[in-house]
């Protein structure tokens, strides 16, 4: 209430949820490995992790995203939804104009990330929101979870070349 998110204003959009459908919009109809590619994720490892999943860019090449497993206590609703976080952290970066986008430079978002220079906490935590919002989304399509449970299958305990499939 009152915080007016920055973000949203450069989509033209007056909520986190719409941003969120918007970004899910340019995904819809695509198999999860046409998604991974459209996302300029080159590298999946899904192997045991500290933690439930996370992103980082390769030079401007791509993405490579990590997925916690074995993780049984919440089943594969819990990869989907982790996955579909992760997956809208990629939209936070323009790596085809090799400069993230939301009006940073690549060297400020570097330095950002190496020191932990932070906007807001309300950005942050609009941003969480936002992740949370697309990944609910993202694992409301029974499609979107079987096939990622059957890449999971067959991928597991591995670095996935997303480049060579
Ligand atoms: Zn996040």
């Amino acid at each position: 209430m009152g915080y007016h998110w920055s973000v949203l204003d450069l989509y033209g959009v007056s909520s986190s949820h719409e941003l969120a459908e918007l970004f899910l919009d340019s995904l819809l109809g695509k198999s999860l490995l046409e998604q991974l590619k459209a996302r300029r994720i080159i590298q999946l490892a899904i192997k045991p992790f500290l933690f439930g999943g996370g992103i980082c860019t390769i030079e401007n090449l791509g993405f490579s995203m990590i997925l916690n497993w074995p993780f049984q206590p919440q089943g594969n609703e819990y990869y989907a939804t982790n996955f579909g976080h992760e997956l809208f952290h990629t939209f936070q970066f323009n790596l085809d104009n090799m400069k993230p986008m939301w009006g940073e430079s690549r060297e400020e978002l570097y330095k950002r990330m190496v020191n932990r220079i932070r906007k807001s906490k309300r950005y942050y935590r609009e941003l969480e929101n936002c992740a949370e919002t697309f990944a609910f989304l993202w694992a409301s399509y029974s499609d979107h979870r079987n096939q990622l449970e059957e890449f999971i299958d067959r991928f597991k305990n591995s670095v996935v070349d997303v480049q060579s499939l």
